[in-house]
């Protein structure tokens, strides 16, 4: 059972997480070199988890789960991220 979202609905658990918007930061897939800004990404959202997905390949870009007090992370999807100073 999974609900796939946009990129914002990610912008919670990973604001959590880095001290900027991640919705607005630029992240390169690692599958097909596609650039998105994470809030125009696909997200699924279940269980324990949320997965953002490439819109162009489907490659899981960042996997974020809360388990037992710690973040998960696991960003093997993601090439480059390009974070704005600016933001
Ligand atoms: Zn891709």
């Amino acid at each position: 059972m999974e609900n796939k979202l946009d990129g914002n609905a990610a912008g919670g658990i990973l604001q959590a997480i880095f001290p900027f918007d991640m919705t607005l930061v630029q992240a390169t897939c690692a599958g097909c070199g596609t650039t998105n800004v994470i809030g125009a990404t696909a997200v699924y959202m279940h269980g324990m988890g949320t997965v953002v997905r490439c819109p162009s390949c489907d490659t899981a870009l960042i996997r974020v789960a809360q388990v037992k007090g710690h973040y998960w992370l696991d960003m093997r999807g993601v090439r480059v991220l390009q974070i704005s100073v600016e933001a």
